[in-house]
């Protein structure tokens, strides 16, 4: 099998002509060059937006891929997070300011916007699976937030400000508006005021947002009124949601709005925008939050990247309603340079830890920051580009970033979450149950619960198919009604079938996505092939007179692929990766026999699809053969790959990674033998089978043995075994022997994290002992110096033959203890 170029970034294939009938794809390669894109359909006097989502309630997904998991975020994901923002005080902060106690602040300043950001969420997955208790409880909670802000006369509401820095509303006398969040907060109450309405039906919250929106689009501006802008984006585009819904509605306006002019929330938006760069009046927010200058002047994406992409999504909602503005030129440019230059295969952004940041162009490495919200946040990007211009493209890199970068966010079991997500990590890299940001589970439950309204979008002359998730959805076209029935097994199967159901016999346009990633797409309708549709903007473009039981295939062969990185990322020039349509695959350490670090690929590697149903939730994993890179031979002038042997190593879908035991994974793996590291000689403890009285959750007895240098005993990057949270207890690990073999000295390198300030210390003291005639008896007492940090402790005696040995430790009373290394000599 060849391997193939990875076709991203700035390689891109012109979408135009696709041929159908032959294997001649017309694929051209070009670089670094903006597409002239045809002009989109502009609607006369109104807003510029082709494609329109379609209204909650109106898409039922119905999907073996995406309904189960839905479920486990409806049942469990939703419940699971509320219960922790309640158990962190995010609502106890509303009570105080409700009830005017004069109280401290719980939690971080920025969780009244992570609240309303799950009740947003909360509410698209009620408005399309109703559930009484949980509309209850959202209900509960808008009356709480609505009464909170009813105590000011304005309607402010941020209760970490009013709790903490009452003076320093907005930032000013010496306030710090990025940290306070007070405009963030809002946008993100304006955000969940918009989707419970929609949900539920009650404008209380609604009534609530629209005040005080009023209220800061009266008070803020340029000067001489107040500069003020978001210290985080969000605001933008949660304005532009609030004042379409006012806007399209006058009898709800006329219910919400009060004294509010509709048209005034949008210049809001607007100023949010147009301020950044121009900060006369405050205190710049810097590069870091976008507003180092004018975003007519930006050329990169820059800053923190979630705040970044939340702006980009902001200006492509604007330039629906604002045709005439910078925002649609702007966002394209910064949407090329952000898919070209600065994202990961997997969808992600935001490489650089320090600020949470995009990096340089192609700065790119492997065990980056990549946010669970910057993929979140790209994500909404991508889909607002696709609405202003309905263009497949962006939800090309919609459905990467959606399959890989977010979905890998939560858990399997639906209460274990990541942060960062990085392509390359250690075992240590796991899933938290909380966080002290935790930031990221809303936004992926905001993502995901939008999602139905994604898969379809009404045009002007009919409708969109951009994602391919079984689903049924009713859309008005011309003066009726049209359903569409989608089923597939997708993304396992690439055969999508569409089907409509309508009154009567109606010419109308279904527009459906043919995915970037796939060169031979094969189209029929009703059974017939369609040799050569016309194709436009990634999507081929049929237009006829379409009757009930009209049917449409498209096949999407979907064939495992070993693919190269864009040339200029350095850091993964000789490496590979899986993908498989639209999913990127990674390798974890719990199938491939912990030699991760050992495996190369050959030029011929053959993959093959292995279908696992037993295997986290039923999956297409991808087999291959793989070599390891053996021990160098001692005596040889160079090394060869003499030593090595093969393995039939397993992939599974990024996405899924982290959900058994802590191990590590990589998606990039080499395709040349010196980039592989050499095994090392294999040990008494590396051949040893490990156990232990307790091993802390989060840790691993494969630490024990793994043969990873250490380099202190706080040492962070290399896997650990722990008993944390046994505290002075007496605890003990075992090795049960490959033979029978002379023993006559154990070390051991403890972790101890006395300097990060945590709770494992090295051990009172500590012992060897062997199994004689059924019961553990000492072979060693410990020798002095044994509980030292930063080393390998040891204890010898005398040379016996073992075949099985215990560590006995005894802990510091208070305090628990842990291993990162073991070895038996
Ligand atoms: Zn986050």
């Amino acid at each position: 099998m060849t391997t193939h170029s990875y076709l991203q970034w700035y390689f891109r294939k012109l979408r135009t002509p696709v041929h159908f009938d032959s294997s001649k794809t017309c694929l051209l390669m070009i670089m670094s060059v903006c597409l002239v894109l045809p002009c989109p359909a502009t609607r006369a006097n109104g807003p510029q937006r082709v494609g329109d989502d379609l209204p909650l309630g109106s898409v039922t997904v119905d999907d073996d891929f995406w309904t189960p998991m839905m479920e486990v975020w409806q049942r469990t994901t939703i419940r699971d997070c509320f219960a922790k923002f309640e158990n962190d005080g995010a609502f106890r902060n509303f009570e105080r300011i409700r009830d005017g106690r004069a109280e401290s602040h719980e939690s971080a300043p920025w969780f009244d916007g992570l609240v309303y950001e799950m009740i947003a969420a909360s509410s698209d997955f009620l408005a399309r699976h109703p559930d009484p208790q949980l509309q209850h409880q959202l209900d509960e909670y808008a009356k709480l937030i609505a009464a909170a802000a009813e105590r000011d006369p304005d309607g402010y509401i941020n209760t970490y400000t009013q709790l903490e820095d009452p003076t320093k509303r907005w930032g000013r006398n010496g306030g710090n508006l990025r940290y306070q969040h007070d405009v963030y907060n809002i946008g993100c109450l304006v955000e969940a005021a918009v989707h419970h309405y929609q949900a539920t039906g009650d404008t209380r919250l609604l009534k609530t947002a629209t005040t005080l929106v009023g209220h800061m689009a009266e008070e803020f501006g340029f000067p001489p009124r107040l500069n003020v802008i978001p210290g985080h984006a969000l605001p933008e585009v949660t304005l532009v949601s609030l004042y379409q819904l006012l806007r399209d509605d006058p009898a709800l306006a006329q219910e919400v709005c009060g004294e509010v002019e509709v048209e005034s929330i949008l210049r809001l938006a607007e100023f949010f925008v147009q301020a950044r760069g121009h900060y006369e009046g405050r205190t710049s927010l810097e590069a870091y939050a976008q507003d180092a200058r004018p975003v007519a002047e930006l050329q990169t994406m820059e800053g923190h990247a979630v705040r970044a992409t939340l702006l980009c999504a902001g200006m492509a909602a604007l330039a629906q309603e604002r045709p005439d503005g910078v925002y649609r030129e702007c966002t394209q440019r910064l949407w090329q340079n952000m898919t070209t230059r600065r994202m990961y295969i997997t969808g992600a952004v935001g490489a650089i830890a320090h600020d949470e940041r995009f990096g340089d162009d192609y700065e790119l490495p492997n065990d980056g920051y990549m946010e669970i919200c910057g993929s979140v946040a790209a994500g909404m990007f991508h889909h607002n580009m696709g609405v202003l211009t309905g263009d497949g493209k962006y939800y090309d890199e919609l459905e990467r970033v959606l399959y890989n970068g977010i979905l890998a966010g939560v858990s399997q079991s639906g209460d274990q979450y990541l942060y960062t997500n990085p392509l390359t990590a250690s075992a240590q890299q796991r899933r938290w149950q909380w966080h002290g940001c935790p930031c990221c589970p809303p936004m992926f439950l905001k993502m995901m619960g939008a999602l139905p309204g994604y898969i379809y979008s009404t045009r002007d002359d009919g409708v969109a198919v951009n994602l391919f998730i079984g689903s049924h959805a009713s859309l008005p076209i011309g003066d009726q009604q049209v359903t569409i029935h989608q089923s597939t097994d997708y993304p396992w199967n690439g055969s999508i079938h569409l089907k409509l159901q309508l009154d009567s016999p109606s010419e109308f346009t279904v527009r459906v996505r043919l995915p970037q990633w796939c060169d031979a797409p094969r189209l029929r309708v009703n059974g017939k092939p369609v040799d050569s549709p016309r194709v436009e903007q990634g999507y081929a473009v049929l237009t006829r007179q379409w009757s009930t039981g009209d049917a449409i295939q498209l096949e999407l062969p979907l064939v495992p692929q070993l693919v190269h990185d864009n040339p200029l990322v350095t850091t993964n020039q000789g490496y590979v990766a899986i993908e498989r349509g639209p999913l990127v695959y990674c390798l974890e350490n719990c199938d491939n026999q912990n030699l991760l670090s050992h495996l190369y690929f050959d030029q011929d590697t053959t993959l093959r699809v292995e279908s696992r149903d037993d295997l986290l939730g039923g999956i297409d994993a991808i087999r291959c053969t793989a070599n390891v890179r053996g021990v160098p031979a001692e005596a040889s002038e160079s090394d060869s790959a003499e030593a090595d042997h093969t393995i039939e190593a397993l992939a599974i879908p990024f996405y899924a990674h982290s959900n058994r035991q802590p191990t590590a994974r990589r998606v990039w793996l080499p395709e040349q033998r010196q980039l592989a590291e050499a095994q090392k000689p294999a040990t008494i403890a590396s051949q040893a089978e490990w156990t232990a009285s307790h091993c802390w959750s989060g840790d691993t007895t494969a630490a024990l043995n793994d043969q990873l240098d250490v380099a202190a005993s706080d040492d962070q990057t290399t896997p650990r075994f722990s008993w944390w949270n046994h505290r002075g207890t007496t605890e003990w690990v075992q090795a049960d022997l490959a033979d029978s073999t002379e023993v006559s000295e154990v070390q051991v390198y403890w972790w101890d994290d006395r300097r990060l300030g945590a709770h494992c210390r090295t051990p009172l003291r500590w012992r060897v002992l062997t199994l004689q005639e059924g019961e553990w008896k000492p072979i060693a007492e410990q020798t002095a110096g044994a509980t030292a940090m930063d080393r390998f402790c040891s204890i010898t005696f005398p040379r016996q033959s073992l075949s099985t040995l215990r560590i006995e430790v005894e802990l510091q009373p208070e305090w628990s203890a842990g291993i990162l290394e073991v070895q038996i000599k």
